[in-house]
């Protein structure tokens, strides 16, 4: 007979699921703590042993006691790194992911799973302006897409050469591109070529000065610009690039993992993203700016034969996923193999709330971002740093040095006023708003600016 783990308890699933039906009515989440607690490790010591425990007693230590040595990054306070905002359906649906075992490797195995999570990276290729055609599949996050991606570029970098790859193949960064970028090549064994910036903005004129006057320009096979920094919210300038990149060969990556999102669906944006359409891939993380539970980003290609060349895995065990030409599988669009179906949450999302509702949702981080600027800017005592940049915003109080700040930043966590840790800007340390949570108020805004008033 099968262990008692495997047969449905009513009062585990009340006991859950009534832990989850109280979390997800918390209005506000409140900040809540990082590990501040010293005893957390003590919490758990002898915890699991040969005999189990009882579920509500370890539901209750983790609830109480650990969940709480968390700050929460979908409150509307959150305002460090990157903070989530995941919609009530996204969550839900999350859970039924789960409870479902659904996994989104191959059309074989799930293609209720495949035809639903096209349906929401088409919904994505189709805002951003790409072809009928394209497509690829959801992975675990920026990181991965953005070194999925690069694989392709670089292996098909003969194919656009006319047959022959460099030895040493290099792709053309900016110094404000995201650290996985490095990360990406270095795994791929691809140099970095780090094309000199002004205003920390890669232009198609200073790629093409590099192309023009580097010794090692015959090896650069491809060129990843960023759509939205994540320390500073700017764009790079995707037309100049694309017209480079066309010109050249180059395989043109866009990493809009946190700025995707406004280039997707916020109207009062599109200035900033012309030029996107243009690329050869893009990612865009869905569990940032685009309201998903954890984790979750988008990969998309312009033409996904490429990357399936690229990905496909052979192994004798998987031939058979491969004998049906029109079927797709998600395992050949990046490294993975099996893969959580992660994009369904955004899909049930997206198919419940509607495109409009995505679009207010983006445009009420920018708008308070904008908000937030011209508080900064009409206050006698902080200065913006910079123009905000998406919904990123800058700002600095005259006087203060690092200490300053994290004495701060610490201090408006203690009091729950605000998560913002400081950032480094041209070599000073700085304050830093990351906006995304709809419900963050310009009077938060004000509480946390007025704490930074006092000497
Ligand atoms: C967050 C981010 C990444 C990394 O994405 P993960 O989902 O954290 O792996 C890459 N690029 C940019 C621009 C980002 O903001």
């Amino acid at each position: 007979m099968a262990s008692a783990m495997f047969r449905y308890d009513e009062a585990m699933a009340d006991l859950v699921l009534s832990a989850c039906r109280e979390r997800l009515s918390v209005d506000p989440v409140p900040l809540d703590f990082g590990g501040l607690a010293p005893s957390l490790g003590a919490e758990l010591s002898g915890l699991i042993g040969c005999e189990g425990n009882d579920a509500a007693e370890v539901l209750r230590l983790f609830v109480e006691r650990l969940a709480t040595a968390v700050v929460s990054c979908d409150s509307p306070r959150f305002l460090s790194f990157i903070p989530a905002a995941p919609t009530k359906a996204s969550l839900l649906f999350d859970m039924f992911v789960s409870c479902s075992s659904l996994n989104g490797t191959s059309w074989l195995e799930a293609a209720g799973v495949v035809v639903a999570e096209n349906q929401a990276l088409g919904v994505l290729a189709k805002q951003a302006g790409f072809p009928e055609g394209a497509g690829g599949c959801f992975v675990a996050g920026g990181s991965a897409g953005n070194l999925s991606a690069l694989m392709v570029a670089r292996d098909t970098a003969a194919l656009r050469r006319g047959g022959v790859a460099p030895l040493r193949p290099l792709v053309a960064v900016s110094a404000d591109a995201h650290s996985s970028v490095g990360k990406a090549l270095h795994v791929l064994g691809v140099g970095m070529l780090t094309v000199p910036v002004v205003e920390h903005r890669l232009t198609g004129r200073a790629l093409e000065g590099v192309l023009r006057d580097d010794p090692r320009r015959d090896d650069v096979i491809g060129v990843v610009a960023t759509a939205g920094t994540t320390n500073a919210g700017i764009v790079d300038d995707l037309a100049g690039v694309a017209d480079v990149a066309a010109d050249r060969g180059l395989w043109f990556h866009i990493d809009a993992a946190y700025g995707g999102a406004a280039a997707l669906f916020a109207p009062s944006a599109q200035e900033a993203f012309v030029g996107f359409e243009r690329a050869d891939s893009f990612i865009v993380d869905p569990h940032k700016w685009l309201f998903a539970p954890f984790d979750c980003a988008a990969l998309l290609y312009r033409r996904p034969n490429l990357a399936k060349a690229v990905h496909t895995q052979d192994a004798q065990y998987l031939e058979v996923l491969h004998e049906n030409p029109g079927e797709w599988n998600p395992s050949d669009y990046a490294f993975h193999l099996t893969r959580r179906a992660r994009g369904l949450p955004l899909w049930f999302s997206l198919a419940v709330n509607g495109l409009d509702a995505y679009r207010d949702a983006v445009e009420a981080g920018l708008e308070v971002a904008r908000r937030a600027s011209e508080r900064i800017t009409s206050a006698h005592h902080v200065e913006l740093v910079r123009p905000p940049g998406l919904s990123i915003v800058l700002l600095r109080r005259p006087g203060w040095t690092k200490p300053d700040y994290d004495t701060w930043s610490s201090r408006l966590l203690h009091d729950q006023i605000g998560f913002v840790t400081p950032t480094t800007w041209e070599g000073e340390t700085v304050a830093r708003f990351a906006f995304l949570h709809p419900d963050t108020t310009i009077e938060m805004v004000d509480e946390i600016l007025a704490s930074m008033a006092g000497a």
